[in-house]
C-alpha cells in the first residue's frame, strides 16, 4: 500500500508536467454554434481545444449570454462566428465582457465564418419587413455542405495565422474535408433527386441554402416574418396553400414548440418533419457530416 502511494507521488508531478504541456500546445477555439465546431475539430485535429456556446438544439437567434462563456472567450485563442447578426443579440455583450484583444473584430483570433459566403436573400431596404432578423442577408448558410468548404477555408486561414508553425497540418485537413464534403454532397444530392422540386412549409425561413442545394422547394413559413411567432391568419394562409398546392410536408426544427405545425399538418392534411439545424440537436449527430445524413434520411423518410 506504502508501496503504491510512493509511487503515484513520484509519478504525479511528471504526470502534471505532461498534461500541460499537451495543453499548451493546444489551441483554444471558441466558435458559437455546434458547427462551426465540428468543422474547427475537422481542420485543427488534436491541435485544437473547441468549445461551442450555444448547443445543438438551441435557437441560435437568441442565447442566454453566460457569464463562464466570456472566461472562455478572454482565454481563446480563436473565435468562429457565423455573423450576419445571427448572434447580434449575445455575441457582442459577450466580446466586449471578455476584453481579449485576439479575438475581437479585426483581430488574428477573430473568425467571421460567413466571409466569401454567396448569400441568399439579401434584403433591399423595400423588402426589409419590420421584425425581421435577418437582416443581412439568411445568415443559415451553414446547411449547404458546400458552404462548409467556404467556412473551413476562413477557419484555416484564422488557424494559419495563429499558429503557422502548423500549415501542413491544417492544410492537409482541410484537403481532406473538401473532399469528404464533395464526395457526400454528390451522395446526398442523388438520395434527394427523386424528390426533386417537392413543396413543403418550413416554421422558420432557415432553408434557403439547403433548398437551392438539395432541389427542394419551400413555399411559405409558418412564421410571417423571420423571427415573428406564428399569427392566425398566417397560419391559416398556410392551410389553404396546403390544400390548394397538396403540400404534405411541414418542416421544423427542434427548437420551435410543434402546437401550431401540428394545427396546420391536421387541418391540411400534411405531417410534420423535425429536422436539425445544428450538429448535436440529437444524439445521433456528431459531426457536419452527420447533420446532412440525419436530414437527408428524416425528409426522405418523409416524402416516400
Ligand atoms: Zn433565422
Amino acid at each position: 500500500m506504502m508501496n503504491k502511494r510512493a509511487t503515484l507521488f513520484l509519478f504525479l508531478p511528471v504526470v502534471c508536467l505532461l498534461l500541460s504541456s499537451s495543453a499548451l500546445a493546444q489551441l483554444k477555439v471558441v466558435t458559437t454554434l455546434t458547427d462551426l465546431q465540428s468543422i474547427t475539430s475537422l481542420i485543427g485535429g488534436d491541435k485544437v481545444d473547441v468549445f461551442a456556446i450555444a448547443t445543438g438544439y438551441q435557437n441560435p437567434h437568441f442565447v442566454d449570454p453566460k457569464p463562464s462563456y466570456i472566461l472562455k472567450l478572454s482565454r481563446a485563442d480563436v473565435f468562429v462566428t457565423v455573423g450576419l447578426d445571427l448572434e447580434i443579440g449575445w455575441v457582442p455583450p459577450l466580446l466586449n465582457s471578455a476584453r481579449n484583444s485576439k479575438i475581437q473584430k479585426g483581430g488574428d483570433g477573430y473568425v467571421d465564418a460567413s466571409v466569401n459566403i454567396p448569400l441568399l436573400q439579401v434584403p433591399t431596404s423595400a423588402s426589409r419587413g419590420q421584425g425581421d432578423i435577418h437582416v443581412f442577408g439568411n445568415p443559415h448558410y451553414w446547411l449547404d455542405p458546400q458552404n462548409g468548404k467556404i467556412i473551413a477555408k476562413n477557419i484555416f486561414d484564422a488557424l494559419v495565422r495563429v499558429d503557422p508553425d502548423r500549415r501542413s497540418f491544417y492544410e492537409a485537413n482541410l484537403k481532406k474535408f473538401n473532399e469528404t464534403i464533395d464526395a457526400k454532397t454528390r451522395e446526398w444530392t442523388e438520395k434527394l433527386r427523386p424528390y426533386a422540386g417537392t413543396k413543403v412549409i418550413a416554421y422558420h425561413n432557415e432553408w434557403p441554402y439547403f433548398e437551392q442545394r438539395f432541389g427542394l422547394q419551400i413555399v411559405d413559413f409558418l412564421e410571417p416574418k423571420p423571427g415573428i411567432p406564428p399569427t392566425p391568419s398566417q397560419l391559416l394562409k398556410v392551410i389553404n396553400e396546403m390544400k390548394r398546392d397538396h403540400i404534405k410536408i411541414i418542416i421544423i426544427s427542434p427548437y420551435f414548440t410543434t402546437e401550431s405545425a401540428d394545427m396546420v399538418a391536421r387541418n391540411a392534411g400534411g405531417k410534420v418533419v423535425t429536422i436539425a439545424t445544428s450538429v448535436g440537436a440529437n444524439e445521433k449527430i456528431k459531426t457536419y457530416y452527420d447533420l446532412f445524413e440525419y436530414n437527408i434520411s428524416q425528409l426522405i423518410e418523409a416524402l416516400r
